[in-house]
């Protein structure tokens, strides 16, 4: 591929593998579902996925072009969704999107937490406090008030299903992302303490734990960054299945994990990651 020509060492055969596209199904058929960085990369293949299966879908992001051009190109697809501009780490933001998806759809059935950022890319002494509270800021106590407004909605009306985004780094270390596997590591704690409140929420609460994904957020890097590229290639060979993933597998996961198909799956940080953690 065109990407993988400008590569900067070899790793051809694994970028120019893909994923199958699946049939349209109706796993999600008519559940509204909120899906935060649904403008770009893992959160707008989910978007596209969950609105093809039939759900109405509020693309929530801080990215307003983009999340409304991806909300845009659903409808014309002939599925539903809708934008809402939102920095997921702004409570009273985070309050005002929820509300906006009842008012819109009228109600909420399930969320995708996974609007994040990268780090730095620094050791702990020369990282910055302020680089420091802004991963932290965006990546965990973001999906706090996520979850929080969200929840708060879901067990109004009898309940509901979400997924957050880790990370493979929240269980497995890495130099030179302290405060973004720090922040993973609260998500998937997060995630086990909100879902043993299941008795009083009847919200199924669950994490994915992406490997390395091909989305914006790390190709820029990977083609323009020789540096970059070269510190993955030791990871690439530990990802088993041969290749980085895609946007789709991350999807994949999180739709099962929203979908009725899996009503006794509550509190795990699955993997989604080529077998890297495994290895
Ligand atoms: P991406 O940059 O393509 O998309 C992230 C989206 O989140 C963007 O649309 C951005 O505008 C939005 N966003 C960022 N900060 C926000 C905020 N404060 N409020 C609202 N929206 C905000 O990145 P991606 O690779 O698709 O990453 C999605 C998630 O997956 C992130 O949580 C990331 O940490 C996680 N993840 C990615 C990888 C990977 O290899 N790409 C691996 C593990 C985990």
């Amino acid at each position: 591929t065109e990407k993988s020509r400008k590569f900067p060492i070899k790793m051809t055969v694994f970028l120019a593998s893909g994923l199958e596209v699946e049939e349209r199904t109706d796993m999600l058929k008519d559940k509204i579902i909120i899906v935060t960085g649904g403008a770009s990369g893992i959160g707008r293949a989910a978007a596209n996925l969950f609105a093809q299966d039939g759900a109405r879908v509020m693309i929530a992001d801080r990215s307003a072009d983009a999340g409304a051009a991806a909300a845009e190109a659903i409808c014309a697809d002939g599925g539903e969704a809708a934008f809402v501009a939102c920095d997921v780490a702004d409570d009273e933001s985070v309050a005002a999107m929820v509300a906006a998806t009842v008012a819109h759809f009228g109600g909420l059935d399930g969320a995708f937490n996974n609007a994040g950022i990268e780090f730095a890319s620094k050791i702990v002494p020369d990282l910055s406090y302020a680089e420091w509270r802004r991963v932290i800021d965006i990546n965990l106590n973001g999906v706090f008030l996520c979850m929080k407004h969200e929840i708060a909605q879901m067990r109004r009306t009898g309940g509901g299903a979400i997924v957050n985004t880790a990370s493979g780094a929240a269980v497995a270390a890495s130099p030179n992302m302290a405060e973004y596997a720090t922040s993973k590591a609260g998500v998937t704690g997060l995630t086990r303490a909100a879902s043993c409140e299941f008795g009083e929420t009847q919200v199924r609460v669950n994490a994915v734990l992406p490997g390395l994904i091909l989305t914006p957020m790390t190709e820029e890097r990977l083609f323009n960054d020789a540096g970059f590229a070269a510190a993955l290639e030791p990871l690439l060979v530990r990802h088993s299945v041969g290749r980085f993933g895609q946007p789709d597998d991350v999807a994949q996961a999180a739709r099962w994990l929203l979908s009725d198909l899996c009503p006794f799956v509550n509190g795990i940080s699955l993997p989604v990651d080529g077998g890297l953690l495994a290895r």
